[in-house]
């Protein structure tokens, strides 16, 4: 999932400047679950736009933003709301925001920052497992990501300042090489450690990233 946070109301009143009519629209997926851009908090924006002298032509929760199809679709079902909007405030990932640039021809106004894609701990509570590395080493960790939980991301490790499994950064955190290498241990192989890992290649991970399937 992409988890995603929403903008501070003081950097929200910078974007809107000179806006006084504005359509919303959140997201039925990721932001609803990071409770960034789900139904409440599209509600919550309104109210709150409402009081800061703004005027609401109406919203909409889309099921997927990043959907540009279903966007498009979407946005022609309001457009007459959106059409006498100045600006449409988006409450979803960058993704989404792009879609609804896009597909709106509007000027479009983004709620959220956008932050990690994120594994579900428990309703609520995101950790970042993996960072889209483009080339995965996970068959050679234990399942285990170096360059995501290693906070140097290096691809050979631990560091010189792991002390007692615990990462130099951060005392309170697992050193990540160490919960590799403990793994690894236990299914009775050597993995990475078998080899020196080279310098990442950033060919494969080269933005904007595009597949057909
Ligand atoms: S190595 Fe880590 S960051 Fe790269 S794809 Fe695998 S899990 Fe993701
Ligand atoms: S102590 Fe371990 S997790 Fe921390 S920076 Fe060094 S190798 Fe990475």
């Amino acid at each position: 999932m992409i988890v995603s946070q929403r903008k501070s109301y003081e950097e929200l009143l910078l974007h809107l400047e000179g806006l006084h009519t504005l359509f919303l629209i959140g997201c039925s997926a990721c932001a609803t679950a990071c409770k960034s851009g789900g139904e409440e908090e599209v509600d919550r924006m309104e109210e709150w736009l409402m009081a800061n002298g703004r005027q609401v032509t109406g919203s909409a929760v889309i099921d997927s933003p990043c959907n540009i199809n279903r966007t498009a679709r979407d946005l022609r079902d309001h457009r007459a709301q959106v059409d006498e909007a100045d600006a449409i405030l988006v409450m979803a990932c960058g993704a989404g925001v792009h879609s609804v640039a896009l597909k709106s021809g509007k000027r479009v106004v983004g709620a959220l920052d956008t932050l990690f894609l994120g594994n579900i701990r428990r309703i609520g509570q995101f950790e970042e497992k993996c960072s889209i590395c483009g080339a995965c080493l996970l068959n050679e960790t234990g399942g285990i990501c170096p360059a995501t939980l290693c906070p140097k991301g290096l691809l050979n490790g631990p560091c010189g300042g792991m002390e007692d499994g615990k990462c130099e950064t951060d005392r309170e955190l697992d050193c990540a090489w160490c919960q590799i290498y403990d793994r690894l241990k236990s299914e009775g192989r050597g993995g990475v450690f078998n080899r020196i890992v080279p310098p990442r290649d950033w060919q494969r991970k080269l933005p904007p990233g595009k597949l057909t399937v």
